[in-house]
């Protein structure tokens, strides 16, 4: 489809308008003017018709048609635009006129008149021998038409002249107007149509996407008003473009975070995740620093750390709450945020190889418990605004949640494998460990010990002392079982006052050796006894429950030939 730009359309409704009044105003006029010089020119015709009259009635009554056509010719020397003048008798003969070369034949057909009336023909035309003119013929009768009539013919020429020269006038006139009009729609359509190509051109810039473009237009029009309001939009659309970009990345980073938080469920493992983007972050200019502190008690325990050097861990080995800014976010569970930690009077740790720099302490909460700090290092003369502030408060709080659920994770396995009193295996981890350890036993042919331990005469033990003294004693004879066994094996509370020891890895002399030691630290550190029963994985074994019997056969022995002593079965 054709487009017509807005210009052109101005101009064009201009220059028609112009034209068609300007058409208008001259038929007006020339009609108006006309007319009105046509009424003076007949007035003035039939005066100066009247005028012959009366000085032709005596020469015609006295037949003096010389002195006639003397005195019309005066008339017509006179009156310029006289073209003829010309008086017939009643037969309509001619009795005198002014034609130089006789009288036109036509004439003689003209009609008589009625007594008193003027005739006015118009438009009589008279034919002269090579001119052809505009003649208004004015015939009066003379003595009511009796004595004849007057017939003047008075040229309308130079009425048509002045009209003509009036609408002349008028067309230059117009015409100028018309081209000042152009020029004047051709201002006006740029006035109007630039505007209007600013606004276009603002609505396709912004459209693209680039929101911080502007209409500056100096005029106070409706386009103005119009361009206002489209930067008032543009910049209310920048504005909420820019939240949006702000939620968006605040959205991206929690997701982040969240995602490294539940990713794992050992500590160390989070931290370093956490810190790790969290200190890469570009909006923060973290330069890749940060270090996470675990709380326990009123000590604060450096777990985790990137970036730092060795002056840093050693500086923070034996920090307290409240100590520095990072003791401090511990204290009051506040976000503490440092634009120069050098002048600070907060920062109190120093350490070899410190540079200025800004710090931000966030307090890793949950359940309205501090359980430690996320420690950051942006550069010197940060600024950190309320948003971003409830961002890192949000963190610290993800972060505190994960640190808790992790935490409780833990809490829950080992009392769900644990003997809560002694802290050793409970039967469960004991079925499982006994069951791995009896596979491998069985496939790699390794050796694969258990040693079966029972308090001596407990009994009277309890009625002497107590159950609570008893309990102690359970605890301290764990104690000495856990610190005779390697991290390999596992030390069980087997039953009340039975403990069972699985040793992979190690054969019958070693597990003797090891219930030997176990045997004297018991009897040495608590004053009570034990009797130990001793066997070892052979293939002949069908199940691991084989295991266990033959070391609890071992212990009936060892009970049996007197107690407080290891017996074996093989
Ligand atoms: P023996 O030398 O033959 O083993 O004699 P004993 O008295 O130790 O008898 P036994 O092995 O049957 O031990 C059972 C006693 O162990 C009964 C109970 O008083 C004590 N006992 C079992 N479980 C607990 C416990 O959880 N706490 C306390 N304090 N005592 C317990
Ligand atoms: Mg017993
Ligand atoms: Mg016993």
């Amino acid at each position: 489809m054709m487009i017509i730009r807005l210009r052109t359309k101005i101009l064009v409704i201009m220059v028609s308008m112009i034209m068609l009044s300007s058409i208008a105003i001259i038929i007006f006029i020339k009609t108006t003017l006309y007319q009105k010089l046509f009424v003076k020119l007949q007035k003035r015709g039939i005066s100066i018709a009247r005028q012959i009259r009366e000085r032709s009635v005596n020469y015609i009554l006295t037949e003096r048609f010389y002195e006639l056509e003397m005195m019309i010719k005066d008339f017509k020397t006179t009156e310029e635009d006289v073209e003829y003048i010309f008086i017939l008798n009643e037969h309509g003969e001619v009795l005198g006129h002014t034609f130089a070369k006789g009288f036109p034949m036509g004439m003689k057909s003209v009609n008589m008149l009625s007594a008193g009336q003027t005739h006015s023909v118009d438009s009589v035309k008279i034919e002269e021998k090579d001119t052809e003119k505009d003649i208004l013929d004015i015939a009066v009768p003379i003595l009511g038409g009796e004595a004849g009539v007057v017939h003047l013919g008075i040229s309308r020429d130079p009425i048509t002249k002045d009209v003509n020269d009036i609408v002349m006038f008028l067309i230059w006139m117009i015409t100028g107007i018309m081209i000042a009009g152009i020029i004047a729609a051709i201002v006006l359509s740029k006035a109007i149509s630039k505007p209007v190509s600013e606004l276009i051109k603002a609505v396709k810039v912004v459209g693209s996407g680039n929101l911080n473009y502007s209409v500056n237009l100096s005029t106070n029009d409706e386009i103005a008003q119009l361009s206002e309001s489209f930067n008032k939009m543009t910049k209310d659309l920048k504005q909420k473009t820019d939240e949006l970009q702000k939620v968006n990345s605040d959205l991206s980073i929690l997701y982040s975070v969240s995602t490294a938080a539940g990713s794992t469920m050992k500590l160390d493992e989070l931290f370093e995740a956490v810190l790790y983007i969290i200190a890469h972050l570009e909006i923060f200019k973290l330069e890749h620093k940060g270090a996470v502190f675990t709380i326990d008690g009123d000590r604060m325990k450096l777990v985790y750390q990137t970036g730092f050097p060795d002056s840093f861990v050693n500086a923070h080995k034996d920090m307290r709450v409240g100590e520095c800014i990072c003791g401090l976010a511990a204290k009051t569970g506040e976000i503490i945020v440092s634009k120069n930690s050098e002048p600070d009077i907060r920062h109190t740790i120093k350490y070899p190889g410190i540079i200025s720099h800004g710090h931000i302490s966030i307090p890793l909460e949950a359940r309205n418990r501090v359980l430690g700090v996320l420690c950051l290092y942006p550069p010197v003369g940060i600024e950190i605004n309320k948003h971003e502030m409830a961002l890192f408060y949000t963190i610290g709080n993800r972060i505190g949640a994960a640190i808790d659920n992790i935490m409780l994770y833990e809490e829950t396995k080992t009392l769900s494998l644990h003997d809560p009193l002694t802290g050793l295996a409970n039967r469960r981890l004991m079925d499982y460990v006994l069951e791995t350890s009896f596979a491998r036993a069985k496939r790699a042919e390794c050796p694969f010990s258990a040693i079966m331990m029972d308090i001596d005469f407990f009994k009277n033990y309890n009625d002497k002392y107590g159950h609570t003294i008893g309990d102690k004693m359970l605890v301290d004879i764990a104690k000495i079982v856990s610190g005779e066994i390697r991290q390999i094996d596992l030390g069980v509370r087997y039953g009340g006052e039975e403990f069972l020891i699985l040793l992979p890895e190690t054969g019958l002399s070693e597990a003797c050796e090891v219930a030997e030691r176990m045997r004297k630290d018991v009897e040495v550190k608590t004053g009570v006894t034990v009797s130990l029963g001793i066997t070892c994985y052979n293939h002949n074994m069908q199940s691991k429950e084989e295991i266990i019997s033959k070391a609890d056969d071992a212990l009936l022995q060892a009970k049996r030939k007197g107690k407080n002593r290891i017996e074996v079965n093989a």
